[in-house]
């Protein structure tokens, strides 16, 4: 066991193997450039720090015996030990700007500068959610020009801009639904129809609005199944929620058919628009039928994510749902100024709202990103979006589909995600070893065994930012890695070999986490 300077010990992963008996060990643990780097609590210590302050003037206390009686313990480091402890934990990361990501149903693009910079502008970064309504005019602006484009591009009849991600977005459509339900009188309608392929947050979301979940079947084709979806609908459904483009990567051509069955027999559609990316400026789900649906500014529109950074999911509605929109909104006044519908303000306009579902208006710095890659991209770009993120999928999916099996191939092209299934490895070989290896080949692995309906799925999300070098490289690594998971290459099942972890114990990191740093001295004393 190698143990350095400062007194740390690397880790090299539960693999059992320390640092000393791994082939071409190093003294410090660091792999060339890839540096170790210990917790900050084993970096620093208590008794350290990096300021020079004056102690605090004593003051009589007015914390009514509230206040800290002992130690913080926080670890004290000096200014360069603090700076590089986080540089180089930042470079542990993968992220989108140091390569192709490609998880599917993320829609990992790149963020253009330019939205950063509109974002960073201090009259739209330094507004103040309670500031007077007329001071922040130019901010309700940028939402309603935002609201105005994503009611044009959806064709739909209203907008609630204030759900903070995909999944809350979800919320705030069923909310609507379970309201309009409400309002008709209509309380029998306790289930809510989901497709199996449908991502974990739609049963999650109709589960907690209160609702039974009931799975929608699907045909060979990958395609919700029209007539199993008639055969179930009835006075207890209370609607559908359907991704479309669909988590297998398919357009659900059946949709309007869909929509008009659902609403024949009383109940609402929900569409799940997390792909809109693959349909952008060229189909509106308005004219589909839909009656909610929400939309990943963090995915189509291309403002951050990744690491649980924020995300922004406002909702489109149907004349239908419209009046149950949450609160607050932004109106437009007769003489053109912006108000802000609040709990307040509310009056006779919107008295069947559901309620509240943030503290403020929405993710401000969100909206403007998204506004201004709508504006930089213009309507034309926007529908280029569409037809190259299809057209990159499409090239991986073609690429790939005589190494790694593609149970969706034959029956045409896909939108904006490739699938494959692990059928056709050699025995004892999955979808896991193939990720693993991608990390040795210097890429983010593809989101895998989701969606559930294909078995081993390895779903693949270029994305249209992408060029063709770049997809060439990425498919160059892909069948290598699945070239060697045929031939039963044994090697493949430790990877990855290069990285500064080894293969985890997944079960292992999830049943037990450690989540608190002990001392170890304290914590041997203890013992
Ligand atoms: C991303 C995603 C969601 C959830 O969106 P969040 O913004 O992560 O909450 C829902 N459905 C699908 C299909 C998605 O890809």
């Amino acid at each position: 066991m190698t143990i350095n300077q400062s007194g740390w010990r690397p880790t090299m992963g539960n693999s059992g193997d320390e640092v000393a008996e791994v082939e071409g060990a190093t003294f410090t643990g660091n792999r060339a450039l890839m540096l170790e780097e210990p917790l900050i609590f084993e970096r620093g210590s208590v008794d350290v720090t990096g300021v020079d302050i004056e102690d605090a003037p004593k003051v009589a206390s007015r914390l009514g015996g509230l206040e800290r009686n002992r130690d913080i313990g926080l670890p004290g480091l000096s200014e360069p030990e603090t700076v590089r402890h986080y540089t180089r934990l930042s470079r542990q990361n993968y992220a989108i700007d140091l390569g192709l990501f490609p998880l599917g149903s993320c829609t990992m693009k790149h963020n253009p500068r330019l939205n950063e910079r509109v974002a960073r502008m201090p009259g739209f970064a330094d507004v103040h959610p309670l500031q007077p309504v007329d001071t922040v005019q130019g901010a309700f602006a940028v939402v309603d020009e935002l609201a105005d484009w994503l009611l044009k591009l959806t064709n739909m009849t209203s907008i609630a801009m204030s759900p903070k991600a995909g999944a809350h977005g979800e919320l705030c459509g069923v909310l609507c639904i379970k309201s309009a339900l409400e309002k008709r009188g209509d309380t029998e309608r306790k289930i809510v129809l989901v497709p199996e392929s449908a991502h974990g947050t739609n049963p999650a979301t109709a589960a907690f609005a209160g609702f039974k979940v009931e799975n929608i079947p699907a045909t060979p084709e990958g395609r919700v199944d029209l007539e199993a979806l008639k055969a179930r609908l009835g006075p207890d459904v209370a609607g559908v929620m359907i991704t479309n483009p669909n988590t297998c990567g398919l357009f659900e051509r059946d949709m309007k058919a869909i929509s008009d069955a659902v609403h024949d027999a009383g109940g609402y559609v929900y569409c799940d628009g997390a792909n809109f990316n693959a349909i952008v400026g060229r189909v509106r789900p308005g004219d589909l039928g839909i009656d909610a649906m929400h939309i990943n500014l963090h995915k189509t529109f291309s403002t951050p994510h990744g690491g649980g950074g924020p995300g922004s999911g406002p909702v489109v509605l149907s004349e239908a749902l419209a009046p149950f929109a949450p609160l607050p909104f932004v109106t437009r006044q007769a003489d053109g100024s912006l108000h802000l519908v609040e709990e307040e303000t509310v009056g006779e306009d919107h008295p069947d709202s559901f309620g509240r579902m943030t503290a403020f208006h929405g993710q401000m710095g969100m909206f403007t990103r998204a506004l201004t890659y709508i504006l930089s991209h213009g309507a034309d770009g926007l529908r280029q979006v569409a037809e190259d993120s299809v057209l990159n999928a499409n090239y991986i999916l073609r690429s790939l589909e005589d190494v790694l099996e593609a149970p969706f191939g034959p029956s045409g092209p896909c939108m904006h995600e490739a699938i494959f299934s692990d059928a056709g490895l050699a025995e004892g070989f999955s979808t896991l070893d193939i990720a693993k290896a991608l990390i040795d080949e210097g890429f983010h692995p593809m989101t895998m065994y989701f969606p559930l309906v294909v078995h081993g799925a390895m779903l693949i999300e270029p994305t249209e930012t992408e060029s063709k070098g770049s997809l060439d490289q990425f498919i160059g690594a892909l069948r290598s890695v699945a070239g060697r998971a045929k031939a039963g290459d044994e090697t493949l099942k430790s990877a990855p070999h290069f990285a500064p972890r080894r293969r985890l114990d997944e079960t292992q990191a999830a049943r037990k986490p450690m989540l608190v740093w002990k001392d170890p001295v304290q914590a041997e004393a203890a013992e």
